[in-house]
């Protein structure tokens, strides 16, 4: 996965969580601004009940009073005349009916027994026992409170009635609660029905009363509960009204469940009724309107959905941009990272942000042009070193050097060399070069070699790689084998006398390569067996070659102190010598390696320790 798909996903995952959970919160806060204003609602219609309650209490507390002012009711009362009474009450009942919705007129005697029902002249000489009425005679005062009777909730107020001190009965005035819904209604819009448990009902009573009021019998609509009375729209008010609901409000929850019809959005709440014993008789229900919530949900759903995407659309653009400007610099980098691995070093990297990228490209560039510089020193180094080695292993080699018994020591005497100098006739100006060389670069390039002997190999390697690339350039040729063997024993013939050695040449094949570098092959070759004949006999070198295959075998054999067999393999390794401080510094086997190798060919040995060596060398025909 690139950088441009992390960020991308990385990116993606934060909006998959931070969207859901601003939009989940803000659903959340409003679910609660919702519920906070229902639980508001509700006490309100609650409070209103209690208040409606409270004012008609009054209201009927106020008219007992002004009754038991009366001396004609008292008077008909006193007098146990109960038709007389009647007569006299009904039209201020009438009034009282009319104008302020009092349904039940009651005159009791001490007892409990019903004298007259002014609104039931018929039904009397019954036992009153509500609780209203028990109380008032308990505490001698006045009691108050709501009933449930056979077939209506109805708020009653129960008076002593006195004359002179003297306890002559009780007067109760009563009024269906029904018309509180109406009212309640009016006030809030809300519709409301009171429910009543069926069990305190009289089911007969029940059929009746909706008979004559021209409404359908509902009484096994639910199997506990009634709806006694309830305002306008049945259909929403049913959809409060069923027993699970009503179960719930007796539990004492406010709200219940919420619904949706066609005209709107709605939650259920309602509220207890308790009687004036402080008995559970009923509820009161109502469907609270949470259109304008569902609506306002709705529209923030509408805007949220439309919110997101554009966060998406920007979030995307913004992760192109973004993911953009990191990789691009990137990419760039990696071009650059490319083109120096394949040798360009002049690559630069054209970031200038002031970023992390930033600083990693001002390194980068800052990292290629020390390496050119590196790369440059190295190469003028390894033409230095060219020139040293040409020098040591070739130069040096020449009859001038070597006629003063001076191969490649390192260390050597500059005043031996300079005073070899002095016996040795040359023209004036080659005299002048090899002074300069004597006396500035020998020494010079002595001190390099010694300080990078241990970078040696890979200079080397360099060295060769930098000629094969055309910095010092090879001439390959056809070589006549013979001549170019007779030039370098040419160059050898002093330390031959001065060994009494021998050599022997065969005919030797042609091959091809450069004279230079096969030259120094030869010359390194003879170097060493002439510097590892033996003392102790008479040394004899021969030099033979075969064709075989495409290829060329040259062989340079000595009868010398030979190489032990352990270390035959490693002598061509730079450095490795069979006995440290004699002969030379290990180099010579390691240059000729290289140059035969470079060739396409391959130099090995065959030696016997104390006989002799044999070292072969296959080049390409
Ligand atoms: P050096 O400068 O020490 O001669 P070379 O790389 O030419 O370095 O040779 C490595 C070692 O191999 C020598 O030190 C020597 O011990 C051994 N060697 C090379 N040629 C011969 C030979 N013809 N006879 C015996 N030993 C040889």
């Amino acid at each position: 996965m690139n950088i441009r798909a992390k960020i991308s996903i990385g990116y993606l995952l934060i909006l998959c969580i931070v969207i859901p959970a601003f939009y989940g919160m803000t659903v959340y806060e409003h679910n609660n601004i919702r519920d906070k204003e229902v639980s508001i609602q509700v006490k309100d219609f609650k409070s209103s009940f209690g208040v409606l309650i409270e004012r008609d209490t009054k209201t009927l507390a106020a008219a007992l009073e002004v009754i038991i002012q009366d001396p004609g009711i008292k008077e008909k009362f006193m007098s146990n005349d109960r038709d007389a009474l009647y007569r006299y009450g009904e039209p201020l009942f009438k009034n009282l009916k009319e104008r302020y919705g009092i349904t039940h007129f009651y005159f009791i005697l001490p007892d409990g027994i019903c004298f007259l029902r002014l609104h039931n002249k018929d039904l009397y000489g019954d036992m009153i026992n509500r609780h209203t009425f028990l109380k008032a005679r308990e505490t001698q005062g006045i009691a108050s409170g709501i009933e449930l009777g056979k077939t209506a909730f109805a708020l009653r107020v129960v008076m002593p009635y006195y004359n002179d001190k003297k306890l002559i009965g009780y007067l109760e005035l009563g009024e269906e609660i029904d018309h509180f819904l109406g009212i309640m209604k009016e006030e809030t819009g809300d519709e409301y029905a009171i429910i009543a448990d069926k069990d305190k009902l009289d089911r007969e009573d029940w059929k009746s009363v909706r008979k004559v009021a021209g409404l359908r019998d509902n009484w096994d609509d639910n199997e506990k509960h009634l709806v006694v009375s309830q305002t306008t729209d049945v259909r929403l008010l049913a959809k409060c009204s069923d027993e699970a609901a009503i179960e719930r409000v007796e539990k004492g929850e406010n709200e219940l469940h919420k619904f949706n019809n066609e005209s709107g959005s709605y939650i259920c709440t309602g509220f207890g009724i308790n009687d004036a014993a402080g008995e559970h008789v009923g509820a009161v229900l109502s469907p609270v309107n949470i259109t304008h919530f569902t609506n306002s949900m709705r529209k923030f759903n509408n805007n949220a959905m439309i919110f997101s995407g554009i966060i998406l659309l920007i979030s995307a653009a913004g992760i192109i941009i973004f993911s953009a400007s990191i990789t691009k610099p990137l990419l760039k980098l990696e071009d650059a990272a490319i083109l120096m691995e394949k040798g360009n070093l002049e690559t630069k990297v054209d970031i200038r942000s002031n970023d992390e990228i930033g600083m990693l490209a001002k390194a980068f560039n800052s990292m290629a042009v020390k390496l050119e510089e590196t790369l440059s020193s190295l190469r003028k180094k390894n033409k230095e070193v060219e020139k040293i080695v040409y020098i040591t292993s070739h130069d040096l080699r020449s009859p001038l050097i070597n006629v003063e018994g001076y191969h490649k020591e390192i260390g050597y005497s500059l005043k031996e060399l300079q005073a070899a100098l002095k016996d040795v006739e040359l023209p004036q100006d080659v005299r002048e070069k090899i002074v300069f060389i004597i006396e500035k670069e020998i020494p010079e390039s002595v001190k390099y070699i010694d300080s990078s002997i241990v970078k040696m190999d890979s200079l080397l390697s360099g060295l060769l790689r930098l000629s094969r690339s055309g910095q010092a350039e090879l001439h390959i040729e056809k070589l006549d084998m013979n001549r170019l063997v007779s030039d370098v024993l040419d160059t050898f013939k002093f330390q031959f006398k001065e060994k009494g050695a021998a050599h022997d040449v065969e005919k030797l094949p042609s091959c091809s390569g450069d004279e230079r570098q096969i030259n120094q092959v030869f010359s390194n070759l003879m170097g060493n067996a002439l510097k590892y004949l033996d003392p102790a006999r008479p040394g004899v070198i021969k030099i033979s070659g075969y064709k075989k295959d495409g290829e060329v075998v040259y062989c340079v054999e000595d009868n010398g102190i030979g190489i032990p067999a352990e270390h035959q393999d490693r002598i061509f390794e730079i450095f490795h010598r069979v006995q440290p401080g004699k002969g030379g510094e290990g180099l010579g086997l390691s240059i000729v390696r290289k140059i035969v190798e470079r060739d396409n060919g391959k130099v090995w040995v065959e030696s016997v320790e104390g006989k002799g060596s044999r070292f072969y060398v296959s080049l390409p025909a």
